[in-house]
């Protein structure tokens, strides 16, 4: 009883100088649970003894873990370019300096200067693309998610889309091809089997109820050994034929050939163009370097229709969004790829990737074992599934700690790195220069813990 009674009164309690500097309401709530927690744990016997000193600390914990940033960068040394746990695209500094001004004044969002008139929002980043892929119209929104979801729901809502069984991808969390489009309103007809679809499945498929034939692209898996699958130029001829739709679902569209072979394999969003297809949706942040969004691009009649759909307003995108979507858009015009950063690093050579791994090397060669190899590293972000591409890596090891140990001290540090056959990497493809003292600091700090 007497523990009871020696509880601080809250009032009391918060007017303690240690708090003085504290965001008041903040303080007042996280007093009033630990003075809660306490009470109860003595009614139930499991504190014996406090002292307020120990509240007041435990008050400026709770405090100081609440106000401390969430989200906060880190060093991406997985290889892995697009990195949806670690923000996929990144935007450079550039790019958001270029945009601040329009950003932070009022701005012709939907405001046409000529005639001085509202205008379409979509019209500042149409105009680029337009050009670029020679296609009739433009829509952003959201993420390539809305795209796959809008379109299903404007042409195919209780009607038939027709899906090669092998393209019924799940995508990293979510986002199941066969969910999103019972959850459009459409009705979806499986074609072929898995490792085989044919022309000729579509075709007997196609009946009065059919809307739309959909490729989607696999993105995280691939199909091996005795496969076929139908392009996509030949499903939009038949489309055509049959007086139906044509869509592709690209996952990840890039603007620019692919290098390390991987061109043919994953032809640029220009080459699907060439086949004039009905639409076409891709994402933003993904390898076209940008950020998040739906790019749908394709037909103006078919457009036209999307934005017709009352869901449009609820998955239109943000002048930011815009904003930097057009710079990035500009930088690829004028094949200025070293303003984006996921093309930066795609295109970064073998011996820039060498140079910088020995700046970080030189920094901690005396104080732990490291030592450059070659190695492989998918992009990522569903790009280009099962394909791995070259690079360069420090193998690092501090005393005689395993890999596993020395993931979670840098982790801690907020460098993420990854474990190959037991060997700790820093992979060099995804390392900014800029972070190299960082790591080093860090490498030496973990050593001297
Ligand atoms: C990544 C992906 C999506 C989802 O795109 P978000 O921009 O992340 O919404 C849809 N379809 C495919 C095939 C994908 O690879």
């Amino acid at each position: 009883m007497f523990l009871l009674k020696s509880i601080p009164k809250i009032d009391k309690f918060v007017s303690n100088k240690n708090f003085d500097d504290l965001g008041q309401e903040l303080i007042l709530n996280i007093s009033k649970n630990v003075i809660q927690e306490l009470r109860e744990n003595i009614l139930n016997k499991k504190t014996l003894s406090f002292n307020e000193k120990d509240l007041i600390d435990e008050v400026i914990n709770q405090y100081e873990e609440l106000i401390k940033p969430s989200l906060q960068q880190v060093i991406n040394a997985t290889g892995v370019i697009v990195h949806t746990n670690l923000g996929r695209s990144l935007i450079s500094k550039e790019t958001f300096e270029n945009v601040t001004e329009i950003l932070s004044s009022y701005n012709n969002l939907e405001y046409d200067l000529n005639k001085g008139q509202r205008s379409q929002r979509y019209y500042h980043v149409s105009k680029i693309i337009c050009k670029l892929l020679s296609c009739e119209d433009v829509l952003i929104v959201n993420n390539n998610a809305s795209a796959v979801f809008l379109i299903l729901n404007t042409f195919s809502k209780k009607k038939e889309v027709i899906v090669s069984r092998s393209e019924l991808v799940e995508i990293g969390g979510s986002f199941r091809i066969p969910d999103v489009m019972k959850e459009s309103g459409a009705k979806l007809v499986e074609v072929g089997t898995t490792n085989k679809t044919h022309l000729q499945d579509y075709k007997k498929a196609i009946n009065k109820k059919t809307s739309m034939l959909m490729k989607v692209h696999k993105s995280n898996y691939s199909i091996e050994g005795f496969t076929s699958e139908v392009k996509f130029k030949e499903l939009s001829t038949l489309a055509k034929d049959n007086d139906i739709l044509d869509y592709y679902d690209m996952g990840s569209g890039h603007l620019i050939d692919l290098p390390y072979g991987l061109k043919n394999d994953e032809p640029s969003v220009l080459e699907y163009m060439k086949k004039n297809p009905s639409l076409l949706s891709f994402s933003g942040d993904k390898l076209l370097g940008s950020v998040q969004a739906g790019i749908i691009v394709g037909k103006k009649k078919y457009i036209n229709k999307l934005k017709q759909n009352q869901l449009l307003r609820m998955l239109r995108v943000d002048k930011i969004t815009l904003a930097i979507l057009e710079e990035n858009l500009r930088s690829i015009l004028f094949g200025k790829i070293d303003d984006i950063p996921t093309l930066k690093m795609l295109f970064l050579k073998e011996e820039t990737l060498i140079s910088n791994a020995k700046v970080l090397q030189n920094k901690i060669k005396d104080i732990c074992t490291c030592e450059i190899i070659n190695t492989k590293t998918p992009i990522g972000g569903g790009t280009t599934p099962n394909r791995l591409i070259p690079s360069i890596a420090l193998n690092i090891q501090i005393k005689n700690y395993k890999a596993s140990k020395i993931e979670i001290l840098l982790r801690k540090k907020n460098i993420i790195g990854r474990i190959n056959s037991d060997k700790f990497l820093l992979d060099f493809r995804t390392i900014n220069i800029n972070d190299i003292k960082f790591i080093a600091q860090s490498i030496k700090d973990i050593i001297n813990e």
